[in-house]
């Protein structure tokens, strides 16, 4: 399983996507941030840096 979770990128939050790839983690984390951490525009810089801390469980 690949995860990442909001602490993973430093933000104080209990959140942790898990999927079977990279991109359906980094989907359902992007989908978080809108929701929860009030992030409208998903740059090129956030999913790079996500993608980064995505680690193996
Ligand atoms: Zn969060």
């Amino acid at each position: 399983m690949k995860v990442l979770g909001c602490k993973d990128v430093g933000v104080e939050c209990d959140f942790v996507a898990k999927g079977k790839t990279v991109d359906d983690v980094l989907k359902k984390t992007a989908a978080h941030a809108k929701t929860h951490h009030g992030i409208k525009r998903l740059t090129k810089d956030y999913l790079d840096s996500w993608k980064k801390r995505v680690h193996n469980e």
